[in-house]
């Protein structure tokens, strides 16, 4: 069975890097403009993996994260933080806040297959 990636992410040029790579890689991934459908679709669609950008329209890639975790059916599922700021503070409050891991921007392509299988790793589910 193929890993299902939730991608939640405004910045149209960035959602298709990504979701063009994740594609290549073999996953199955589902998109989201901003962090209110982030979480409809992870509702519905119980993702195995959520990349979660921070700066969103709306409610934030934070605010996004507590609203997932307050699903007892999604709850478990890894959410990482996406963002530009590379700073190492930033990482920290990421951490902090909840998020399962951290993908800064731009993204590291090379880099990317090992994070996933990482990741996915973390919501004890299949990697492939
Ligand atoms: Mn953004």
């Amino acid at each position: 069975m193929t890993a299902r990636i939730l991608v939640v992410e405004d910045n149209a040029v960035n959602l298709k890097l990504i979701r063009d790579v994740l594609n290549f890689l073999g996953y199955q991934v589902t998109v989201a403009h901003s962090g209110e459908e982030g979480v409809e679709l992870a509702r519905t669609g119980g993702p195995d993996l959520v990349l979660m950008d921070l700066q969103l329209p709306g409610i934030d890639g934070t605010e996004a994260l507590r609203q997932l975790r307050t699903d007892p059916k999604i709850r478990h599922v890894p959410v990482v933080a996406v963002t530009a700021s590379a700073m190492k503070h930033d990482r920290e409050q990421a951490t902090r806040d909840g998020f399962d891991g951290y993908l800064g921007k731009p993204l590291d392509i090379a880099a990317l297959p090992d994070q996933i299988r990482s990741f996915l790793a973390r919501g004890g589910g299949h990697v492939g």
